[in-house]
């Protein structure tokens, strides 16, 4: 049995193509907004592309433009502050991060795929990866009991022992096994794996559905590991986009937003 930590690797954010922006700007008037990109003004592209999506609803790149609108925001982050409270979350459908979470169990893979508009879900296959261990996470307070981890690491020791004498009993590793036989079997033996056995997924989502899926899952009534993970991913939102996730307060644990389901 090997001990293991959950994890969380942000692999992908928004990058911006400004020159293909600017010439939609230049096209529809939209100067200004390029000349606060010039100053330095806004520098996070995933910041920037929801703002530039909820601009081109309103043609508020510039008082004018839109006869209706006679004057417009040029703080970024009061601007999307605006978004935010006046629950306009559809923009922020257009920026998405990537996520590798590791080391995370069954339990919590099951919880996350709940969560389905604005994800994407790559989860590793125990179909066809061969479970040879079974990697395992134990929340402190469990470590703390050493008549617990003695047990626990018993049985799931009996657990690979078994995987292995499997393995072995079907001959998987002798030549000429057809992948199909071995992806049959391997499906098989998984079945005796537990639900805590530490796997990983790629997820990807965008920043409304992580608003709420950072909130219900940080949630004092959710379930450890994912509070846990969705810990970790708030930490890593709150500094990658600090104008959407900057109205969170963060109590015990639980991630409690400014404005809900925007
Ligand atoms: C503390 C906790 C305990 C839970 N316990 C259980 C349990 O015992 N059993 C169980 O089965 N599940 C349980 N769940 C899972 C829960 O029921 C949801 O399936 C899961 O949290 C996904 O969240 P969501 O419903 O907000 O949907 P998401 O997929 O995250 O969607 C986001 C939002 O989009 C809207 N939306 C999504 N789909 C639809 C739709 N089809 N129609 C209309 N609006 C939609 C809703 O406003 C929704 O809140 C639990 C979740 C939590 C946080």
């Amino acid at each position: 049995m090997r001990s293991v930590e959950p994890e969380v690797f942000l692999v992908a954010r928004p990058q911006l193509d400004y020159g293909a922006i600017a010439a939609y700007l230049r096209e529809v008037g939209g100067e200004s907004w390029l000349e606060r990109l010039d100053r330095g003004e806004l520098d996070n592209d995933a910041q920037n592309l929801a703002e530039l999506a909820g601009r081109l609803c309103y043609r508020s790149w510039e008082p004018g433009l839109n006869p209706n609108v006679v004057r417009v925001r040029t703080d970024q982050e009061k601007y999307l502050q605006n978004i935010l409270a006046s629950a306009h979350g559809s923009v922020l459908e257009h920026v998405s991060f990537s996520f590798v979470l590791h080391n995370v169990s069954r339990v919590f893979t099951h919880e996350v795929v709940r969560h389905r508009p604005g994800t994407a879900v790559s989860q590793e296959s125990l179909r066809f990866v061969r479970l040879d261990e079974i990697p395992f996470w134990f929340p402190d307070w469990a470590r703390e009991d050493p008549e617990l981890m003695k047990r626990a690491a018993a049985l799931l020791g009996e657990l690979e022992a078994f995987q292995l004498w499997m393995a072995d009993h079907f001959g998987l590793d002798e030549g000429g096994v057809p992948f199909h036989e071995k992806k049959h079997k391997t499906s098989f033996m998984r079945r005796f794996a537990p639900e805590g056995v530490a796997t990983g997924l790629v997820w990807t989502a965008n920043i409304r559905t992580l608003r709420h899926t950072i909130e219900a899952r940080t949630d004092p009534g959710a379930e450890e590991e994912i509070r846990l993970v969705f810990g970790k991913i708030g930490e890593i939102m709150r500094a990658e986009a600090p104008a959407l996730f900057g109205d969170y307060e963060v109590r015990d644990g639980a991630w409690v937003p400014g404005w809900r389901k925007v």
